[in-house]
């Protein structure tokens, strides 16, 4: 996605979900998932702006691409990352944007009404939709949904929808994950041991 699409008048304010959540590994800077940035200012911002690595001046959430969803979308607020996924979408979806909705605010946040109308919708609309949990210092596990959720959707189901991806959640935290960490300046990834 280029820049140019960014939501207008769109901005991060008080977030700072990325410079906690994401994996950078520029050559001047490296850090672990799930770990804040020592470059992050209290109360937001960055300390590095100007100079800030590539990884930075590049990455955004599809929260700041996407003009239909309002401002309680901004992802420290609804509890969910919103990240576009370009490997391992299935077949039959790859001509549309395959979204994966990164859960950081725990089972409140997949209980929320609003996210299970959104999801609900792109699902219906055949967009690839995952969810997705990683803890700090590991990679994520993403569940894909559409086959999960399409007979709950189908029934309008609120218990079913909410049971569906309460065990959607649970397979995404208890899945074994690699951990991810810094050796010699570089990230390397340790798989997980399989159970
Ligand atoms: S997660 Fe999205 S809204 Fe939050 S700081 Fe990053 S790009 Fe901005
Ligand atoms: S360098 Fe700045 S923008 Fe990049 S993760 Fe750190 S605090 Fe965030």
């Amino acid at each position: 996605m280029t820049n140019d699409l960014l939501v207008k008048g769109r901005e991060c304010g008080a977030c700072t979900v990325c410079c906690v959540n994401l994996t950078i590994n520029d050559p001047e800077l490296q850090k672990l998932p799930g770990v804040k940035c020592k470059n992050t200012l209290k109360g937001g911002g960055c300390k590095i702006y100007k100079s800030r690595p590539k990884t930075c001046r590049d990455w955004y959430c599809m929260w700041r691409f996407m003009p239909g969803l309002d401002d309680s979308w901004r992802p420290d607020l609804k509890g969910i990352v919103i990240k576009r996924v370009f490997e391992g979408i299935p077949a039959g979806y790859e001509n549309k944007v395959a979204l994966d909705f990164e859960i950081i605010g725990g089972k409140k946040a997949i209980h929320d009404i609003d996210f299970i109308n959104t999801v609900g919708g792109y699902i219906i609309q055949g967009f690839a939709c995952f969810m997705s949990y990683g803890k700090p210092r590991t990679a994520t596990t993403m569940v894909f949904l559409n086959d999960l959720l399409s007979a709950a959707i189908e029934s309008r189901n609120i218990t079913l929808i909410k049971e569906t991806l309460s065990k959607a959640y649970k397979v995404c935290v208890k899945t074994p994950k690699d951990i991810v960490a810094i050796k010699n300046d570089e990230i390397m990834i340790i798989p997980a041991k399989k159970k």
